[in-house]
């Protein structure tokens, strides 16, 4: 889709319009009549259901087929994520993967290197001249994906507000259906998925690479869905984890898990955790080296000879370690609790070597 100096009316009144009508109408709910409980949590379920069919589904499932997904759930994100109002999966996913593809370049449709705020919403507010995405053939073959592309109006409209109105309904309270748990809900949809766009190319860590903006951010992962470890994503967009710790808040990469254990998802692709500690200790050298010429410090011979005796240690320790776990039962509880302390106190060495403290003059 190509960029003309137009403005997509269309698109640029329905981003001004809900957040005003969503904010001025619960305000005026709130100050007349109150707002039911059942309504708010109604609000809650929708921002969870709608959040995570974009994070889940639209971006990890169908843009990036990290994993698999059965019918239920695939329908789940289709309605629920057609209910957020970000177009259909076929143009998102087309979208996205054209980020990923020229990030930060010209052809990127909310490229950051634009400014902050092209990135987060401007460039929707610009029309394309519409033309069929051919970047998602795998998408196109899948019968519901097209459905929901081809009706994506009724269905957005229906799952968006007439949804929540009818639920609200139930205890007599249909306008803030519409106002609190559709307007409201939009417009709280709309930027935290405009939020991984902007802040997540903008604030943060790059701890795996900085070939690109994207950066590592917890803070933003918590109103994201998880989506906040961006230079992860942007390094490794296979795997259906954002953040691969297990404390990482990413409740996107829970979600796919508890599907996993239901029978719901399969073939969940993960990164080799060698490939990712590789990638990691090359930014890590980069850095080092970086502080030491700031400090105009002379390399010597021993500094690089160190620098790689201690990687390759990492790696040896790393691999046993990751043999032994590959082996499973038949392994014995102490040689594997030793691989751990052996790779731990490795691992520990190369943090305290790159952070400059080991490093000689
Ligand atoms: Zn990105
Ligand atoms: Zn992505």
């Amino acid at each position: 889709m190509e960029q003309t100096k137009k403005i997509a009316w269309k698109t640029t009144i329905f981003l001004i319009v809900t957040p005003i009508v969503g904010i001025v109408g619960t305000a005026a709910l709130i100050l007349t009549r109150g707002i039911p409980t059942y309504t708010w949590m109604t609000f809650f379920f929708m921002v969870g259901a709608t959040g995570l069919s974009i994070t889940a589904g639209y971006h990890r499932l169908f843009s990036h087929r990290a994993y698999k997904a059965a019918l239920p759930v695939r329908l789940f994100y289709l309605l629920f994520g057609a209910a957020a109002f970000q177009q259909s999966v076929i143009e998102w996913s087309s979208d996205h993967r054209i980020h990923h593809r020229y990030v930060d370049k010209d052809e990127d449709p909310y490229s950051i290197t634009k400014g902050f705020w092209h990135a987060h919403i401007f460039w929707l507010f610009k029309d394309r001249s519409y033309r069929e995405p051919t970047n998602v053939n795998d998408l196109w073959e899948d019968k519901l994906v097209k459905f929901q592309h081809d009706y994506y109006y009724p269905v957005a409209i229906f799952m968006g507000f007439l949804f929540p109105m009818l639920v609200c309904g139930i205890w007599g309270d249909w306008l803030g259906g519409l106002l609190v748990a559709g307007s409201l809900r939009i417009a709280v949809n709309h930027h935290v998925t405009f939020f991984i766009n902007s802040l997540a190319h903008y604030k943060g860590a790059q701890p795996y690479s900085d070939k690109h903006t994207a950066k590592d951010n917890w803070f933003i992962a918590l109103f994201t869905f998880g989506e906040g470890y961006h230079n992860y994503h942007h390094e490794f967009q296979a795997d259906y984890r954002n953040g691969i710790r297990w404390h990482d808040y990413d409740p996107t990469k829970w979600l796919i898990n508890i599907f996993y254990a239901f029978g719901l998802a399969k073939d969940l692709k993960m990164i080799p955790e060698e490939q990712i500690l590789r990638k990691k200790m090359v930014m890590d050298e980069k850095r080092l080296r970086k502080k030491l010429a700031a400090q105009a410090r002379i390399l010597n011979q021993g500094f690089e000879e160190r620098l790689v005796s201690l990687r390759q240690l990492v790696q040896e320790r790393q691999e046993k370690l990751l043999a032994l776990k590959a082996e499973e039962l038949e392994v014995d509880k102490k040689a594997m609790k030793d691989a751990k302390q052996d790779f731990k106190v490795a691992l520990k060495t190369w943090h305290r070597f790159v952070s400059g403290d080991l490093a000689p003059a």
